[in-house]
């Protein structure tokens, strides 16, 4: 199956971070109409390819740092060098090695950071743990529901919050909620131990999968038998896969989200995540 056409999530973002390595340790010809600054660039030896939250982090030799968010339009096409794509998008930045060629359409956050810009970026040092960095671990997870700042607000607005957690947008917001068995209301202090746990466990575990799988949250085995890439997300009045109740379709923070409500109340409730453990 291929990504949906959604605003890219987390997920999304990292799998274009994975196409992206091909620039790493090569010495790419740069073009940026928005960035003449990039100039200075020509030549040098890409150190670092990789993406915090929405934002994508080229390093070069030297310790500059090209930084693009994608906000809710950027996208990037892969292709050979000098190829252009058929596109009305305006072109905003190009990496292009002799073999391939990156190309970044849309996107308007477009920066060359120094390693103290870097450190105080008004976007990078506001971002919570991100769910795909292999570095956070669920119990960093935890900690953030236990944080003052963040244990009073409702998991709907939470979810979509990139301080809060990076990475999860609407489609991961609905169907965390739903693999932990929480509903959109709830706030991180209604929450036991086990189920603060388990909602950290259900946002890694939906994650790494859509990143293995392309954007589907659901496990293999429900793919082979339904064909169908999300547990409740986009299934408004279809039954749920796990209760048969019909899915429901809400207005929270001003996006849709669906739910079970038979499934999200808080219950007893245990969804394997074994095929990315
Ligand atoms: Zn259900």
């Amino acid at each position: 199956m291929r990504w949906s056409k959604a605003s890219p999530e987390g997920p999304e973002i990292h799998a274009q971070a994975v196409r992206l390595q091909f620039l790493k340790g090569e010495r790419p010809r740069l073009c940026s109409p928005y960035l003449p600054a990039l100039e200075n660039l020509q030549g040098r030896r890409v150190k670092e390819v990789g993406a915090r939250g929405k934002a994508f982090l080229i390093t070069f030799e030297g310790g500059q740092t090209l930084y693009a968010h994608m906000q809710l339009y950027g996208r990037w096409v892969f292709g050979k060098p000098g190829q252009e794509a058929k596109t009305n998008r305006q072109l905003r930045l190009a990496l292009a090695t002799p073999e391939q060629e990156a190309r970044l359409y849309s996107a308007t956050q477009i920066e060359l950071l120094n390693a103290a810009g870097l450190k105080r970026h008004p976007y990078l040092t506001r971002l919570g743990p991100d769910l795909l960095d292999p570095g956070v671990l669920p119990t960093d997870l935890v900690e953030r529901l236990r944080d003052k700042q963040f244990s009073g607000r409702r998991l709907a607005s939470l979810l979509l919050d990139q301080t809060f957690w990076a990475g999860p947008g609407n489609y991961l917001r609905s169907e965390i909620l739903f693999c932990a068995g929480l509903t959109p209301e709830m706030r991180p202090r209604d929450l036991n131990e086990q189920q603060q746990e388990r909602l950290a466990r259900a946002a890694q575990g939906l994650a790494r999968r859509s990143l293995k799988t392309r954007g589907l949250t659901t496990p293999p085995d429900l793919v082979s038998r339904t064909n169908h890439r999300h547990w409740v997300f986009n299934r408004l009045g279809r039954p749920c896969w796990i209760c048969e109740a019909l899915i429901r379709k809400e207005e929270w923070s001003g996006r849709r989200l669906y739910r079970c409500l038979e499934c999200q109340g808080g219950g007893p409730w245990e969804m394997n995540f074994q095929d990315v453990e």
